[in-house]
């Protein structure tokens, strides 16, 4: 494997932080090695980087669209440039096949820095209002988006230049500076990021990298003026009782346990396919991975098959060379002993396994892509969030159960729908729970950044892409400019009587009296 992320940046993201007290080591999922130690900032160290965030943020907002746009798509060629060391980067710290991390992570934010580079400016654009109000006769009024200032990004180990990076392009082109905290397991693609924006000749201190554990992001939340979280749910209430202290906006994306109907006049094959891709793409780490399935009895069986064939004919391992692997490691430490409980739970309650079902031998950290049958909700598999390599599956009388089952979950981010009738499809994705609904897909809206993703429930608050994945990064100011107007309105001092009836009367006339047929 090529050279990964220089060590001695790793050791000191941000040019400027040789004297940390702590470092942390970051491992290789896929053969266990150590490949970097990096700093763990303390308190103090955070509270001063935001310090440097904030002091170049006005200077960076001061830029305009055109010049931060020209800058992010240098960083974009940068990123293009160096995919070699971007992708063995992604690869090493994710114990991720590379096939993988060139189509999700690299492709999502060179598309991304694209996207909001082209569009920040007409979704920022200021708002010119009309109002019914006769108040505002003779006023103008325009609402304003303007940065909210340091925008603190704090992410998890899955996809780190999706969800992490991902979610400082936004913010950056709405003229913020970005500290990002990335995962302790997985920071160091974006420390490389923050390698390229050095290159690329940004103004000093506008993206700024706090490597470190929970503590370092919980300085972040003390110290930013926004903080766009994605990971566990659990962390993101912690974070939004936090930043209830100083109120502070929070956006949230939290876990999920994303549904999959299929319905008895599905195309199977195509179903199977989209199931096996998008519940064990990334050993099953997504947010929005296929978690449960409920397939309509007619057709039950024949997705079985298909899906057991399709799962058991994955290639497993380490990854070198594309092409070599589909299914990687599992990065995060704790989270395969999450898929055996799971798994372990469903079988005990009388789950069968139909393919996989148990932890491969060392080197590296792997878990069998894993096929169950014969589960229901009594299982831990179907209602709590596995993250895995697992795809259970449960038989359904008809449509009305299958709904009741997706809807019967505290999450809600994505959820699917297989049937030819694209009628019927539709009005099903319309029952559906969730902050997003696909029929005859799975996952791939996310790929449209003009349509917001975000979920219900346990899945999170806010939404990144679209509108208000940028508008988010913002505070609304509302401009009145009274154009013409009287030296005193009617609603102006002394009170008199007479004022008083010309209201009632006008009350009365407008909203008191029913309206003819
Ligand atoms: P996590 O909540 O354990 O950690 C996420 C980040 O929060 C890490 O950087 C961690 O260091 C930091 N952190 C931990 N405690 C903190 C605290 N008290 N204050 C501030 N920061 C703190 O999550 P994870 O295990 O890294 O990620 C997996 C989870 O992320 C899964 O539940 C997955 O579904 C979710 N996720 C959601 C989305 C989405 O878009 N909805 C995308 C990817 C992952």
């Amino acid at each position: 494997m090529s050279a990964v992320v220089d060590p001695q940046i790793a050791a000191k993201p941000n040019g400027a932080l040789d004297e940390v007290a702590r470092r942390f080591e970051v491992e290789n999922p896929a053969t266990g090695e150590a490949i970097a130690h990096v700093p763990e900032l303390d308190a103090a160290a955070v509270a001063a980087l935001v310090d440097r965030a904030r002091a170049a943020q006005p200077g960076w907002a001061a830029l305009g669209f055109e010049r931060r746009g020209e800058l992010m798509r240098e960083l974009r060629r940068w990123i293009v440039l160096n995919r070699k060391r971007v992708v063995d980067t992604l690869v090493a710290e994710g114990g991720r096949p590379p096939d993988e991390v060139l189509q999700t992570d690299i492709w999502y934010a060179c598309d991304a820095i694209g996207f909001w580079s082209k569009h920040a400016r007409e979704y920022l654009a200021d708002e010119r209002i009309r109002s019914s109000s006769p108040f505002m006769l003779g006023k103008r009024i325009v609402v304003r988006h303007r940065p909210v200032g340091v925008v603190g990004v704090i992410g998890p180990w899955n996809y780190p230049l999706v969800n992490s990076f991902g979610d400082a392009i936004p913010a950056l082109m709405a003229g913020n500076s970005v500290v990002l905290k990335p995962s302790e397991v997985t920071p160091l693609a974006n420390v490389l990021i923050g390698e390229g924006v050095e290159e690329c000749g940004f103004p000093a201190d506008v993206f700024l990298v706090a490597t470190g554990r929970g503590e370092t992001g919980s300085a972040l939340v003390d110290n930013a003026d926004m903080i766009m979280f994605t990971g566990s749910t659990r962390t993101g209430k912690k974070i939004m009782a936090q930043a209830a202290e100083r109120l502070i906006p929070v956006s949230l994306e939290l876990g999920g346990k994303d549904p999959f109907i299929v319905l008895s006049d599905a195309d199977v094959e195509r179903a199977a396919n989209v199931a096996v891709q998008w519940s064990m793409s990334n050993s099953g780490q997504i947010c929005q991975a296929v978690e449960r399935v409920y397939v309509e009895e007619p057709v039950h069986d024949e997705f079985v098959s298909k899906v057991v064939e399709k799962v058991g004919a994955l290639r497993q391992g380490a990854a070198s060379e594309a092409g070599g692997v589909d299914i990687g490691a599992i990065t995060f430490p704790p989270q395969i002993e999450v898929v055996e409980r799971h798994v372990k739970d469903a079988v005990d309650k009388g789950a069968s396994v139909r393919v996989g079902g148990k932890r491969r031998p060392g080197p590296g950290r792997f878990y069998e892509p894993t096929v169950l049958t014969g589960v229901d909700h009594s299982m831990e598999v179907m209602t709590d969030e596995t993250f895995g390599p697992v795809l259970p599956i449960m038989r359904v009388r008809d449509a009305d159960e299958a709904v009741r089952l997706a809807n019967d979950s505290r999450y809600g981010l994505n959820s699917a729908v297989f049937t030819k009738d694209l009628g019927k499809g539709e009005s099903v994705a319309r029952r559906l729970d969730a902050g997003n609904a696909c029929v005859n897909d799975a996952l791939i809206n996310y790929f449209a950044f003009e349509a917001p993703f975000g979920g219900t429930g346990e899945s999170g608050l806010g939404a990144r892409h679209g509108a208000q994945g940028i508008r988010k990064y913002c505070s609304t100011q509302t401009i009145l400019v009274t154009r013409f107007g009287p030296k005193r309105e009617p609603t102006m001092y002394p009170n008199r009587a007479w004022k008083s009836k010309l209201f009632e009367r006008l009350m009365v006339l407008m909203w008191g009296r029913r309206k003819r047929r």
